[in-house]
Parts: structure tokens; C-alpha cells; sequence
């Protein structure tokens, strides 16, 4: 039974050199927050855990301010509205909000989207129907722009944005090739019609990966760095896009890695290959995308050409292991806590 005087958060201790682990975190009972007017009091159903949670612990500024010491882990969530001050939702309503690691929170009513259980199942909107559905959707349309008959690679394939980029791409008319850790989530990249499904643990990862591409890669959605990274980049075609996603390789990394300097010998390939490589945050296109973005993925959803996956665990308490995890592949799917009871299903 929920407790319902009491909100459970889990709080950044202290900040990782490093691997994250438990005692970077704190969990703690406080009192239950009041709604003002115009605010929603919430109790968290659904936690995303992403990737990007491991930059909001270092104290370094980036393109978005750290998480502070002692205060709750950010994140996005699924919510239900349990007290209402504000004309626009009611108790039951279950709406996408931001509350962080804990399993109650406060926020204005102007801040959360209502969600429709009836269009989708609520979890979809942290997920293929939420922000890392829209990242592979404006990462690899507006920057990554395959064409018909062209070769994109992606890695982190199994992943949520992995697996949309690619089934995005079959869906433009691409031949799409997976990059995943591990034979199941291979076989799972097949089941979901990617032309090639390659498993970057394999010690011939590397032939394998050129074997893939005879014609070369046109697009290269970048999501991991690292090892495989080193593999594509050889294999880049004249006129390639890297739309630059995410680095989850490095990550964890404290200091530079050993070895000969090779920029110049990227800037080689930039340049006499006339390559784009293009960083991004998935914000700068909420405004010019985002619309459409939930148009076209309900669409194919509906029409069962883009699939997706959950990989749900339950209790806040379990939410830094499986982040851990995340880190090291050990989740198949979105990411996803059920910190409550989903009433929906
Ligand atoms: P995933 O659920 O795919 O989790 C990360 C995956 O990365 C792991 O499951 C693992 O999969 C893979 N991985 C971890 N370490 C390595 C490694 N050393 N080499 C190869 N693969 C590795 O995450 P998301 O789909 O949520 O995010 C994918 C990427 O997109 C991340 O880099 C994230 O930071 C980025 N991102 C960027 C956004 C933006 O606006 N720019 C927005 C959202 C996400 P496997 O077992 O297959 O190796």
C-alpha cells in the first residue's frame, strides 16, 4: 500500500570519479510536498532512466546545468495527478512531467502535458512516443537525411534511440545495419526487419562490420564512440552524415585515453571525404519537429513499422542499479522504473 504522507526520493550524495555506484546516492522519506494554486500534486508511476543522468552528476557545466549535491536525481516521468489546484486536470489524470527520482512531487499545471491512455500506453511517452523517439526522429531526418537506397549504421541499436533510427531509416527506403552488444539483442534487430544486425562484442566485429557495408555507410548515427567508432569511420562514404548523438562509451571516463594522438588523421577523413559531422541536443528541434514527430511515429506504430521495447523494473529503490546497468548495456529496451502502481493497465 502506498504511503501516502510520506515522499520517497533519491538524492545525488555525492559525485562519481568515474563509475557511478550506490554510495554516490542517498534515498530519504520526507514529508509529502503541497500543491499552490495553479500546481499539481503527482505520484510517479513511471521513471526514465537515460543516458544522459550520468552528465547531470559531474559538477562541469554543459548543455545543461549538473544536478546539485544533495538535491533529487533529475529525470522525466509518467505521472499521476493525485491533487489538482489548477482548472486544466483532476485527480486520475495521468500526465508527462519531470519530477526526478522520487515517487511524489509537485509541479504547475502549465509544466506537464496531459496524456491520453486511450491513443497509447502511458510508458510510450518517455519512450518511442516521448524524447528519445523524437532524438532518433530529428537526428536522422534533419541531419542524417538518408536517401533512398543508401547505408546508415547505428549503435546502441537496441536501444530506444537505436532502434528508431534504424526502423526510421527502412522506413525512408535505407538499408539499415544495428550495432548491439550481445546475440539476443541481435536477433532482436533482425526480428525488427534491420538488413544487418552485428554484435560489437564479437572479436570480428570489425570485418563483420565491413562485410555489412559493402558500398560503404552514408550515415552514421553516433550514439556510442569508442571502439565502434573507430570500426565506421574507415568505412565512411564520400558526403556522409554523423549526426553525433551520444558518447555513451565515454562516459564513465575521467581522463583522456592512452594512445597516439589520431585528430589530424580524423580531419584527414573530414575533409577529403567532405564529411558532416553534426553534435545535437534534442531540444533545438522541439519547436520545428516535434509535431510532426508524433504524427509520423503514431502513424507507424499503428501501421506496425515502428516497433519498440520496455525494459521495466520495479521500486524506486532498484533505480541506481539499473542505471548502472544502462551503462554497461545490461538493459534491453527503454529503460523504465514503475515506481507505482500503473492504473492503466
Ligand atoms: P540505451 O538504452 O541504448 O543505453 C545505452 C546503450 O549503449 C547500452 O544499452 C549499450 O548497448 C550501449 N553501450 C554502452 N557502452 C557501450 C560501449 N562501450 N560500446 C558500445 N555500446 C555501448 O540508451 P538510449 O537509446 O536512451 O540513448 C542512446 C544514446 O543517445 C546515448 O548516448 C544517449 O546519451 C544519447 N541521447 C542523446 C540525446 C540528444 O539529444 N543528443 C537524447 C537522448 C539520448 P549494447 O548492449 O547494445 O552495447
Amino acid at each position: 500500500m502506498t504511503d501516502t504522507t510520506q515522499n520517497t526520493r533519491v538524492l545525488l550524495a555525492s559525485r562519481p570519479h568515474g563509475e557511478p555506484t550506490s554510495a554516490n546516492f542517498r534515498i530519504e522519506s520526507v514529508p509529502m510536498p503541497e500543491p499552490a494554486d495553479g500546481e499539481v500534486l503527482l505520484r510517479t508511476v513511471y521513471l526514465s532512466l537515460d543516458p544522459y543522468m550520468r552528465g547531470r552528476m559531474n559538477e562541469a557545466k554543459s548543455y545543461a546545468a549538473p544536478v546539485e549535491l544533495g538535491a533529487v536525481m533529475e529525470g522525466g516521468t509518467v505521472a499521476e495527478v493525485i491533487q489538482s489546484r489548477d482548472p486544466s486536470l483532476k485527480p486520475g489524470d495521468m500526465v508527462l512531467s519531470h519530477l526526478g527520482w522520487q515517487s511524489h512531487g509537485v509541479q504547475q499545471a502549465r509544466h506537464v502535458r496531459k496524456l491520453d491512455p486511450a491513443r497509447a500506453p502511458i510508458s510510450t511517452a518517455v519512450g518511442v512516443l516521448g524524447m528519445p523517439g523524437f532524438t532518433a526522429y530529428a537526428g536522422l531526418l534533419e541531419i542524417g537525411r538518408p536517401q533512398s537506397g543508401e547505408t546508415v549504421v547505428v549503435a546502441a541499436a537496441a536501444g530506444p534511440v537505436g532502434s528508431a533510427v534504424g526502423q526510421i531509416a527502412r522506413i525512408k527506403g535505407a538499408r539499415a545495419v544495428g550495432i548491439a552488444g550481445g546475440a539476443e539483442k541481435v536477433a532482436w534487430l533482425e526480428e525488427l526487419g534491420f538488413d544487418v544486425a552485428l554484435d560489437h562484442r564479437s572479436p570480428t566485429f570489425r570485418d563483420d562490420l565491413k562485410a555489412a557495408v559493402p558500398d560503404g555507410i552514408d550515415v552514421y548515427f553516433e550514439n556510442v564512440g569508442g571502439h565502434v567508432w573507430e570500426a565506421v569511420l574507415p568505412r565512411l562514404n564520400t558526403y556522409a552524415r554523423v549526426p553525433v548523438c551520444g558518447l555513451v562509451a565515454h562516459y564513465n571516463e575521467t581522463e583522456p585515453r592512452e594512445g597516439p594522438d589520431r585528430s589530424a588523421r580524423l580531419m584527414s577523413a573530414i575533409l577529403t571525404k567532405s564529411i558532416t559531422v553534426r553534435g545535437f541536443i534534442q531540444h533545438e528541434f522541439v519547436k520545428s519537429h516535434y509535431k510532426q514527430f508524433q504524427a509520423d511515429a503514431a502513424e507507424w506504430i499503428r501501421d506496425g513499422s515502428l516497433r519498440h521495447r520496455e525494459d521495466v523494473v520495479d521500486g524506486l529503490e532498484n533505480a541506481p542499479d539499473a542505471f548502472f546497468g544502462m551503462l554497461s548495456g545490461k538493459n534491453f529496451g527503454k529503460l523504465l522504473v514503475r515506481v507505482g502502481e500503473d492504473p492503466t493497465r
